[in-house]
C-alpha cells in the first residue's frame, strides 16, 4: 500500500514541498507519496479524521489552516501549542494524530548555517508578526537570544506577539512598528529577519540595511523570488545575507524524519528543489 502525506491549504501554487518529499521517499526506497489537497475550509475537518487511517504518514498544513488544525488533532506538541501554530501532523502506529511544529527549528537551523554561529546570545530584529514570526521569535528566544525587538506595521500585533511568549527565554524583548524605534535597535542587531510577506508581495523592504552593523547577517524568510530587493541590497553592502530556501528544506527534513523515521534528507531535498528555487518565473 502507498501511504500518503497530504499538504492541505489554499491557495496550494507551490510544489516545493511535494518535490523534496517525494525525492527523499524515493531515495530510501519508501512507498510514500506526498501529494497536493486545497480544500475549503469545511473540508478541514474530514480530511483530518481521514488521515487516522492505516493509509496515512501525516499531514502537511499550511494558511490558513494553521491554527484551525491544532484544535482537531490529538494532541499538540507544547512547542507548537506556544507558537499557536500546527505546520505538520504525525500519524502514530495506533492511529492518533499529533500537531507539531517544525518551522521554528527549521528557520534554527537556516539561520544559523547563514550566520555561522549559533542564535545563543545574539542580537536580533524581526520585521512582521504574524504566523511564520511566531516561529521566528520562538526559535531566538529558546535558543537563548539575548535580545529580540520585533517590528511591525501593525504594532499590536507585535506586543501580542511577544505578550504570548512572556516566559519564554531570558532575552531582554521589545515590540515596535517598523519605525524609528526598529531602526534604532537595526543597529546594534547581529541578525536582521524578514518575516513579512514583503518583497513576495509587496514591493519594497521592511529592514533598514544601511543602519545595520557591518557583521550582521540579513535573512529573508522569503524564498520566492531567489533574491528580493532585501537580499539584493544586503549583498550591495556586503552583508551575509540567506533567503528562506534552506528554511524551507530544514523544515521539511525534521517532518520527513517525524513520518518515516529517516534522517538526513536534507541533502536530498535540497538537490531535487534546487531546480524550482532557482526558477525565477516561478511566482507567489
Ligand atoms: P502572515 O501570517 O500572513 O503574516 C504576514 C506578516 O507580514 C504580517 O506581520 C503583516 O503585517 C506583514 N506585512 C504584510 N504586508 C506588509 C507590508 N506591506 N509592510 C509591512 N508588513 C507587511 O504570513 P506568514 O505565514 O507569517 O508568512 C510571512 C512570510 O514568511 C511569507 O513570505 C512566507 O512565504 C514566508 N515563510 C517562509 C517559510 C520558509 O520556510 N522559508 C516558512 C513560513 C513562512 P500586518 O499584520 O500589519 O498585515
Amino acid at each position: 500500500m502507498t501511504r500518503l502525506v497530504a499538504l492541505i491549504g489554499k491557495p496550494l501554487k507551490r510544489r516545493h514541498s511535494q518535490v523534496m518529499h517525494d525525492a527523499a521517499f524515493d531515495a530510501r526506497g519508501i512507498d510514500a507519496r506526498y501529494v497536493l489537497r486545497e480544500i475549503e475550509s469545511d473540508e478541514v475537518e474530514g480530511v483530518v479524521a481521514s488521515a487516522r487511517g492505516d493509509g496515512w504518514l501525516g499531514l502537511g498544513v499550511t494558511a490558513p489552516y494553521k491554527r484551525v488544525v491544532a484544535e482537531l488533532v490529538d494532541e499538540v506538541e507544547p512547542d507548537a501549542q506556544t507558537i499557536g501554530a500546527v505546520n505538520n501532523v504525525v500519524r502514530t502506529d495506533d492511529g492518533r494524530l499529533i500537531g507539531i511544529n517544525t518551522d521554528a527549528p527549521g528557520f534554527r537551523a537556516g539561520v544559523e548555517l547563514a550566520m555561522g554561529r549559533p542564535l545563543a546570545g545574539v542580537d536580533v530584529v524581526v520585521a512582521g508578526a504574524g504566523g511564520a514570526a511566531h516561529a521566528v521569535v520562538y526559535a531566538c528566544l529558546t535558543a537563548g537570544a539575548a535580545r529580540v525587538t520585533v517590528g511591525s506595521r501593525t504594532p499590536d500585533a507585535a506586543a501580542a506577539l511577544l505578550a504570548r511568549f512572556a516566559e519564554v527565554g531570558e532575552a531582554r524583548r521589545t515590540a515596535t512598528g517598523l519605525d524609528d524605534a526598529f531602526v534604532a535597535a537595526s543597529r546594534s542587531a547581529d541578525v536582521a529577519v524578514n518575516a513579512t510577506t514583503v518583497g513576495m508581495i509587496d514591493p519594497g523592504m521592511t529592514i533598514p540595511v544601511d543602519d545595520l552593523p557591518a557583521h550582521a547577517t540579513v535573512f529573508d524568510l522569503v524564498y520566492v523570488p531567489a533574491v528580493t530587493p532585501l537580499l539584493a541590497a544586503a549583498r550591495a553592502r556586503g552583508l551575509r545575507a540567506a533567503n528562506g530556501s534552506e528554511m524551507l528544506i530544514q523544515q521539511a527534513a525534521i517532518a520527513f524524519e517525524r513520518w518515516t523515521g529517516v534522517g538526513g534528507m536534507a541533502d536530498v531535498m535540497r538537490t531535487a528543489v534546487a531546480p524550482l528555487l532557482a526558477d525565477a518565473t516561478v511566482r507567489a
